[in-house]
């Protein structure tokens, strides 16, 4: 089985702080295979991340995406190659990710803040969309999750993902997907066929206030969220896990 953190932001994201060597370093150290960088409408970091990566070669496949910003809510494009362009709708957000050959993935669905995508949109979006964040380190996003994951058993049908939403090293794998084999393309392959699972809880309020937008270093000092991680290993947070349904389709 391999591992992926498939939401992570870093200081290309105006509301996180950590450098892309730093999250590259921790996700080889508690043994993440593939790690999805994901800021704010932008791609540079994510380019920037693979760059380091294949030169540092240290197990650790890095996916380019980017979460936009849309009309109706945050989307996350994977294995992008050139920036999608934020505050487009829902819909032609989804088209421009698929013209480049990327996957469309919700965050924290159904969540109730102003930036998560409602069921309805989901609803409506859902034959066009490629994958489900079912975990997710963020309180909020908590919120929305059980009926996600009803919609999704019933309507939906879309593989599930675990993202950890960091916006500071700390929280880099706190939540993940699990896929069968080990690097990015086997996650595509994973994807498609929905066979990947997600693993991880939401971190408690406080330490989760670095996923509303709080500038990640006072969400830190409040929170006293120190660097070190809050689970000690892959092994004991790998609770509350979410299998997708197989799609038989193939
Ligand atoms: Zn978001
Ligand atoms: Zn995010």
């Amino acid at each position: 089985m391999g591992v992926a953190d498939l939401h992570v932001h870093t200081a290309f994201s105006w509301d996180a702080n950590s450098a892309v060597e730093e999250v590259l370093a921790r996700a080889a150290s508690i043994g993440l295979d593939v790690v999805a960088i994901t800021d704010h409408n932008t791609i540079d970091g994510a380019l920037a991340a693979r760059r380091i990566a294949e030169r540092l070669d240290n197990g650790v496949d890095v996916i380019v995406g980017e979460e936009l910003d849309t009309q109706n809510g945050h989307l996350i494009g994977l294995f992008l190659t050139d920036p999608v362009p934020p505050r487009l709708t829902f819909a032609e957000t989804i088209h421009r990710i698929h013209e480049q050959g990327g996957l469309a993935i919700v965050p924290h669905p159904g969540g109730p803040l102003p930036w998560h995508a409602t069921p309805r949109r989901i609803t409506g979006n859902c034959h066009h969309l490629d994958g489900l964040e079912a975990a997710s380190t963020s309180w909020f996003a908590n919120v929305g999750r059980k009926g996600a994951l009803h919609r999704n058993r019933h309507i939906y049908k879309l593989a599930l993902t675990g993202g950890s939403d960091a916006h500071c090293l700390a929280a880099v794998g706190q939540c993940v997907t699990l896929f069968p084999g080990h690097t990015a393309d086997d996650l595509r392959t994973a994807l498609a066929q929905c066979r990947t699972s997600a693993r991880g809880e939401p971190l408690p309020f406080v330490k989760g206030l670095y996923a509303l937008g709080v500038r990640a270093k006072e969400a830190v000092g409040k929170g006293r969220f120190t660097e070190t991680p809050y689970y000690e290993s892959l092994t004991t947070w790998a609770r509350n896990g979410v299998e997708s349904a197989p799609n038989t389709e193939g």
